[in-house]
């Protein structure tokens, strides 16, 4: 018996198991491979997702897996250690080895596995990164609307943040470090002004909390300020390991580093499809598993194209 499968998809979450559902409908033998830490974990609540507004993370996952089980989907709790190209069929057989040492071998690859969130290092701010931490207002601004937000300013991006966030709440502009300052131009700064965004010119030393949630922040003056929410822009680092094992190089853009795609979701490596913040580091959920659904239409029209290929060739 072939053991090979058609499509390996490496993460399971909102990208990976879109794709498992498209390619499952399909007829198509796939397995997905998931060290099951979907991004928005921390978080109580996902918003901004059509008609399930406000579920749990798990919750969606969850039903998302029941779904892709009913169409024949193998679905591990597994962590890939590396991928490579088969020597023999290259873009045709990829070989997949998980930590475990266990090897699988699929036709294709869509590599779903995301994005890690870099956070500033401040004492006591990532225990409340996605609760009351936050860095998306469509994600988690309803839920602050109308308390006082500090954005910690420590990336390019945060006078954007802090715009987006002022229609929600009082906000204060905290300029951390040296290179917030430098990076705050003066149209910025007006803008921000007339936004009714007040600058905090000193960095942050903690963030306080107490036994109910974060309270504020400490300044390095000394100062204490009281937030009920705080913002940063977390640096995106691209769960690329595997692609860049291929010989895949990773692109990068204000936001942080991700794979390209063209529109399908192919990757510049044939046979090797990427889609989900791995690919769009700004996609939320909605995003992503409209991406993994294109992805999985794309790889299921590209195996057919292969088969009829071959069958044209061998009757020839
Ligand atoms: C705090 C927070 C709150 C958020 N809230 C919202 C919200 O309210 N609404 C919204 O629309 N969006 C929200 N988002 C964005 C949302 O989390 C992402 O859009 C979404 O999780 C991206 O899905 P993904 O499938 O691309 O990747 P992820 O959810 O990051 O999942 C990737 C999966 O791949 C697995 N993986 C990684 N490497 C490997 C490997 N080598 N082998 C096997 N598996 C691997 C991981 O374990 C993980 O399960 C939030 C994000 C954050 C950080």
């Amino acid at each position: 018996m072939d053991t090979t499968y058609d499509v390996a998809i490496l993460g399971g979450s909102f990208a990976g198991l879109a794709a498992a559902v498209a390619l499952g409908r399909s007829l198509r033998r796939v397995v997905v491979l998931d060290a099951s830490t979907p991004r928005n974990a921390p978080s109580p609540g996902a918003h901004n997702v059509l008609a399930q507004d406000g579920a749990a993370p798990a919750d969606l996952i969850a039903a998302a897996r029941r779904d892709a089980g009913k169409y024949g989907v193998e679905l591990r709790t597994a962590e890939v250690a590396s991928a490579e190209g088969c020597r023999d069929a290259p873009g045709e057989a990829f070989g997949v080895t998980l930590t475990t040492g266990e090897r699988l071998t699929a036709r294709r690859l869509l590599i779903a596995t995301g994005t890690v969130d870099q956070l500033p290092q401040i004492p006591g701010l990532a225990e409340h990164w996605g609760t009351q931490v936050l860095h998306c207002p469509y994600c988690h601004g309803w839920e602050v609307r109308g308390q006082r937000i500090g954005v910690i300013a420590t990336h390019p991006m945060a006078s954007h943040q802090a715009l987006l966030f002022s229609q929600l709440g009082q906000v204060d502009f905290i300029l951390h470090g040296e290179d917030a300052a430098a990076h705050l131009t003066a149209d910025q700064r007006a803008d921000l002004a007339a936004a009714g965004v007040s600058l905090v010119e000193s960095p942050v030393a903690e963030v306080t909390a107490d036994g109910t949630g974060l309270t504020g922040v400490r300044l390095a003056s000394g100062e204490h300020r009281e937030y009920g929410a705080l913002t940063v822009q977390s640096r995106l680092a691209a769960r690329a390991e595997v692609f860049t094992q291929l010989g895949g190089t990773v692109s990068e853009n204000p936001m942080g580093t991700f794979i390209e795609t063209d529109q399908r979701q192919a990757t510049a490596i044939p046979g090797v499809w990427a889609a989900g913040n791995v690919a769009d580091p700004a996609g939320s959920v909605a995003h992503v598993a409209a991406a993994g659904t294109t992805a999985g239409a794309a790889l299921n029209a590209d195996l057919i194209a292969a088969d009829v290929r071959l069958a044209r060739a061998g009757s020839a």
